[in-house]
């Protein structure tokens, strides 16, 4: 019916290589195509001497961005961005905040841009293929993230979106996503347990969760963070190297060109052999003017992979495990990621479940948009929150969990590891507020809750799950957990959505004052973001020197301490409040890199013998009990 749509949200499934849209179009969901009628769009972004492009058209280019999801929400020194960043073509910098900026030519500039502003080109591609096909302006959607996203990937993911002008209404975790997509969250008040199997272009992702009364509790995740199609066509692109070597004697492995060239044929070809036996791969004039003609079988494809493929079902079990859950536990497996089409794949998940049929019935690289969009159709016309509300975190800055104006029902959870705020606290509390302020303390306190008799751990090291749900009859519960303990504590708010607590008057009134400190707010946030990240620094040097004993000369250490502490009482002096601008911050994060990484880097370059031994030790424990564990599981599950 016309006009249904409004205010319905589309749903966008935010690849790492793939990115998919679905709405709520014809009284059904539907797989939104792009403009050239593919259903997935590659989330790649390139730019050229005059033009900026996205999709399948920044594909072919050389000059192209991606993976920014892998950078999204990072700071520049994680080892994940650190250890990436030698795979990509493009360069990655360190910006402020020690937040990683891409950089690139654009024409014929060089530019750097974050990953949130990559990730809003991609999202605005998205919504541009959804407005284009739907024929009426989108303004809402439901975005997707990994369940492993902690808050800061998905603040930023979030900031993607409001660059990209879209009002993000939800964030969902992508297997919940799934899930959903099946309507397994609608299947009665008898629990259910799920196994979301997501096998996807660079990435692995398996989770269990279970599913009672509508609710979808993650278990457990597992995965493989560089296991996915590009690792597939990698072994294809191998084999005909080798293969035209033999026939012409001619390496091609040097040629960027053609070794380009051969990649896209062979993503092609084995999307082909996911659904007949056999495939030709012709390029003409590949290298030196000779063309390539090969053909290749499903049977050598899987032959190629075979060890890869192996390796998926030993993280599920590890999943499983992790979840304490047996095989024949699993009530449904689901399939979710272009490359769980793979037959091969399907045939070993089917074996392990005992002949048990996956979910398959909507496309694995569409589940998670399907799901998306079917949330978005449901936020429509429901109760909104007022207020956004979050908690005080990182001394007194605002980190909101349900932004205002999210429909109810709702159900975030948010990864804080900046608590305890001392080392070896054995008890910690959460303030929860209500507000748009960005000092925390400028909103309304709504409650707190706190976390006794968790154990003392230092600073940085501890991570707790912070879970807001806001139910249809607007009662707000609060739980949070110390990760690793399972201590855990939760706060209900009765009335939350209803009378006798704010009033309208109020509401207004705090949004009207939040817009008049928009500046200011903005100065304390940056301020704040600085600060943050010296403190962060501090911690993670100290940390470091702690977690990996024996990697650090005596002297070091002392001195790295005596840094830290007068870091601290440095930070303790210079609140974000008390100073004009963010310049001593980076002043003092400066001094204090310019005093650390010489340490950090003689350290790298003279491991001494007690280190080297106790990490061969260490890896050498770690296979025994590895190949136990195989060996115990494999006699349990054939007894
Ligand atoms: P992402 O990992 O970014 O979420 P997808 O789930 O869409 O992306 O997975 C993309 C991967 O799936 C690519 O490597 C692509 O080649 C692969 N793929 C897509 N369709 C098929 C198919 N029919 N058979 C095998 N692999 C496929
Ligand atoms: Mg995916």
């Amino acid at each position: 019916m016309a006009g249904k749509g409004e205010g319905r949200a589309i749903g966008i499934d935010l690849g790492t290589t793939y990115s998919c849209v679905a709405a709520w179009h014809h009284n059904r969901i539907e797989i939104i195509p792009n403009e050239q009628g593919n259903r997935t769009t590659p989330s790649y972004v390139a730019f050229t001497d005059n033009e900026r492009l996205i999709g399948d058209a920044a594909n072919a280019h050389t000059n192209t961005v991606f993976d920014a999801k892998r950078l999204i929400g990072r700071k520049f020194n994680d080892p994940m961005v650190q250890s990436d960043m030698k795979l990509w073509p493009f360069m990655v910098i360190s910006g402020a905040a020690d937040k990683p900026m891409i950089v690139v030519t654009y024409k014929g500039e060089e530019k750097q841009f974050s990953p949130e502003e990559i990730s809003s080109m991609l999202l605005s591609k998205m919504k541009d293929v959804a407005e284009s096909y739907l024929g009426s302006p989108v303004k809402n959607a439901v975005v997707t993230v990994p369940a492993y996203f902690n808050d800061s990937q998905r603040q930023a993911t979030k900031s993607a979106g409001t660059i990209a002008c879209l009002n993000v209404v939800r964030m969902i975790n992508e297997p919940t996503a799934a899930a959903i997509a099946y309507g397994l969250d609608k299947g009665g008040d008898v629990a259910k347990n799920v196994l979301i199997f997501d096998l996807g272009g660079g990435t692995f992702d398996v989770s269990v969760a279970t599913i009672e009364a509508g609710i979808i509790d993650v278990k457990a995740i597992a995965g493989d963070t560089h296991l996915g199609g590009q690792d597939f066509d990698s072994r294809m692109v191998n084999h005909l190297v080798k293969e035209f070597e033999r026939k012409n004697g001619r390496d091609i492995s040097m040629n960027p060109r053609a070794i380009r060239r051969l990649r896209s044929a062979c993503e092609r070809a084995k999307r082909v052999l996911s659904s007949t036996s056999q495939t030709n791969i012709e390029i003409e004039s590949l290298f030196e003017g000779i063309d390539l003609f090969s053909s290749i079988t499903r049977a050598k494809f899987n032959e190629l992979n075979m060890d890869l493929f192996n390796k998926c079902m030993e993280v599920v079990e590890k999943c499983l495990s992790d979840a304490k859950m047996k095989r024949r536990g699993v009530d449904e497996v689901v399939l979710v990621g272009g490359s769980s089409r793979i037959p091969m794949v399907q045939e070993l998940l089917k074996e392990m479940f005992n002949g048990k049929e996956a979910c398959k019935s909507i496309n694995p690289d569409e589940a998670v948009a399907y799901g998306a969009a079917v949330l978005g159709a449901e936020c429509g016309g429901s109760d909104v929150t007022p207020l956004s509300l979050g908690i005080e975190c990182n001394g007194d800055v605002m980190s909101v969990i349900i932004p205002r104006n999210t429909p109810i029902p709702t159900r975030e959870e948010a990864l804080f590891s900046s608590y305890p705020i001392k080392d070896n606290q054995t008890n910690v509390w959460f303030s929860v507020y209500e507000g748009e302020r960005s000092k925390a303390t400028d909103n309304n306190l709504v409650d707190e809750i706190s976390l006794p008799d968790i154990p003392g751990e230092p600073r940085g090291v501890g991570t707790f799950k912070v879970c807001f749900d806001i139910d249809e009859n607007g009662i707000l519960n609060v739980s949070a957990e110390h990760i690793g303990s399972g201590v855990k504590n939760n706060i209900s708010i009765t009335n939350y959505m209803g009378k006798g607590r704010l009033s309208k008057k109020q509401i207004e009134k705090m949004i009207r004052d939040a817009n008049k400190c928009k500046r200011e707010d903005e100065e304390y946030m940056n301020k704040s973001d600085y600060r943050k990240a010296l403190m962060e620094y501090a911690y993670d040097m100290r940390n470091y020197e702690r977690c990996v004993p024996g990697m650090m000369e005596a002297a070091d250490k002392k001195k790295i301490d005596k840094a830290f502490v007068f870091t601290m009482m440095w930070l303790e002096l210079h609140k974000a409040e008390e100073v004009d601008d963010a310049e001593p911050f980076i002043n003092k994060m400066e001094e204090l890199k310019r005093f650390y990484n010489p340490i950090v880097a003689k350290t790298h370059q003279s491991p001494s013998i007690k280190m080297w031994f106790s990490i061969e030790c260490k890896a050498l424990l770690r296979w025994i009990v590895n190949k136990y564990t195989a060996l115990l599981r494999w006699i349990i599950h054939n007894l």
